[in-house]
């Protein structure tokens, strides 16, 4: 119980290290094999991890509404054949 406690509380708080690849990699061993066990950390990471990538995937400029349109017509009409 508090070994398990302590998995936790190691891979919450290597959580942003761990998903920017920046743990050692025993360590990185020791939180995938936790995330396997662990629905509560793994269900934690997947949160962090989707709200990670929003963020990095967030350009900052925003492509302009025509090229959307475009792109959109382009795939539009790909469908069609
Ligand atoms: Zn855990």
């Amino acid at each position: 119980m508090t070994e398990h406690h302590d998995e936790c509380q190691e891979a919450v708080h290597a959580v942003y290290r761990y998903l920017d690849g920046e743990v050692e990699h025993t360590e990185e061993l020791r939180i995938t094999q936790h995330l396997r066990r662990c629905r509560g950390c793994s269900d934690a990471i997947d949160f962090e991890r989707t709200f990670l990538l929003r963020i990095r995937t967030a350009c900052p400029e925003e492509p302009p509404p025509a090229l959307i349109e475009r792109i959109k017509e382009l795939l539009r009409r790909a469908d069609d054949g």
